[in-house]
């Protein structure tokens, strides 16, 4: 994939932050956003509904899996596109989770959703890791402590993503959606620049993953007496996603 196809969301990334703008933070945020959301891809892991313990537990399942998984495929010559893109989703993916860690923290008391999807990015990132080690390439966050990024824009991002959804549950479950909608259109535009199996298998997951998570925050924002309104999504691909049950 190229920058382009990743920047491409950027525009709908400020009309959505533009339509919610209601205090100071969000200009600054929405124009963070035009920069970085579209950039994010969060995968998934696809078991945001379990128990912490269950999903430690299926952390290291999933990992050993996987390994085997890829073990069984080719590996296959590396395109500069394709390798820009591991960089990124496994930087990416850091986000993801660091930003759920801190909402965890702040909103843990009324829900579990962010704590159980931050550990599904756990996995995300994990399998991005396991491909860049596939093939002998650099890991960017191997020195990089929480909340940390080499990708000056995802630093700036995080920041912008916490201020947002520190407001309210609300807003940081809107946060959630947002982010996992933007994830799926990047990863399947990432998708259209890559042909290699194992990097295709990964992503697919990811996307598998996402969706899962988007039922997990538009079902919790339900249960706060919101509905979601999908931003990015198309209405028909969005209603696809949200009225069908987990996936396993
Ligand atoms: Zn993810
Ligand atoms: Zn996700």
């Amino acid at each position: 994939m190229d920058c382009q196809v990743l920047r491409e969301p950027l525009a709908v990334s400020f009309s959505y932050f533009r339509k919610q703008s209601m205090n100071q933070f969000s200009k600054t945020w929405a124009v963070a956003c035009m920069v970085t959301l579209a950039l994010a891809g969060c995968g998934g892991g696809g078991d945001a509904g379990m128990g912490t313990a269950d999903n430690t537990a299926g952390l290291a399942t999933n990992s050993a899996a996987l390994t085997a998984t890829l073990a069984a495929l080719p590996v296959e010559t590396l395109s500069e596109a394709e390798q820009e893109s591991l960089a990124f989703m496994r930087e990416e993916e850091k986000l993801a989770h660091d930003v759920y860690i801190q909402l965890d923290g702040l909103w843990r008391g009324y829900t579990k959703v962010f704590g159980n999807i931050a550990n599904s990015e756990s996995t995300h990132t994990e399998s991005v890791l396991q491909l860049l080690v596939r093939y002998n390439l650099p890991d960017p966050t191997a020195t990089l402590t929480a909340g940390v990024f080499q990708n000056t824009t995802l630093q700036n991002l995080y920041t912008q993503l916490l201020t947002a959804g520190s407001v309210s549950l609300v807003e940081g479950l809107k946060v959630g959606a947002t982010i996992e909608e933007v994830d799926m259109i990047d990863i399947n535009k990432a998708l259209l620049a890559v042909d290699n199996q194992d990097i295709t298998l990964v992503y697919q997951n990811l996307l598998k993953g996402s969706r899962n998570h988007l039922r997990s925050f538009v079902s919790t924002l339900a249960k706060q007496g919101v509905t979601y309104v999908p931003q990015y999504m198309v209405e028909a691909d969005y209603l696809a996603i949200v009225t069908t049950p987990m996936e396993r």
